[in-house]
């Protein structure tokens, strides 16, 4: 496997990181995060989505002010992996205010996710 095809990788959260190929994308889904402008905290523990997320239908249903996650399953076909990308960010007018990102490859988390 060349450096140049591992650095790449490395650039893609949706490219599996052992196989080094392209994920598909199986599910998304947008919540709303208990946090509002001016206090966020940064939560990088899997539990934390799994416990504090309210999922929404869209963009509109989340409370002016307040914070928004985006999840995003993705899936190996070669190695069977799955894991979720979260994106915190703060919906202002037609922009996004990205925060933090995340990346992991938490059971429960996945299932919440794909429970919903
Ligand atoms: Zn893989």
């Amino acid at each position: 496997m060349g450096f140049l095809r591992k650095a790449k990788a490395l650039f893609h959260d949706d490219w599996c990181q052992e196989c080094l190929d392209p994920m598909t994308l199986q599910k998304k889904q947008l919540f709303a995060l208990p946090m509002t402008v001016g206090h966020y905290v940064s939560h990088d523990n899997p539990a934390y989505y799994v416990q504090h997320t309210t999922p929404v239908a869209k963009k509109a249903e989340i409370p002016t002010g307040f914070y928004a996650c985006g999840s995003y399953i993705y899936h190996c076909p070669k190695c069977g992996k799955t894991v979720v990308k979260i994106v915190n960010f703060l919906p202002v007018r037609d922009a996004e205010q990205i925060e933090e990102a995340f990346l992991y490859a938490d059971k429960d988390l996945v299932q919440y996710i794909q429970n919903i």
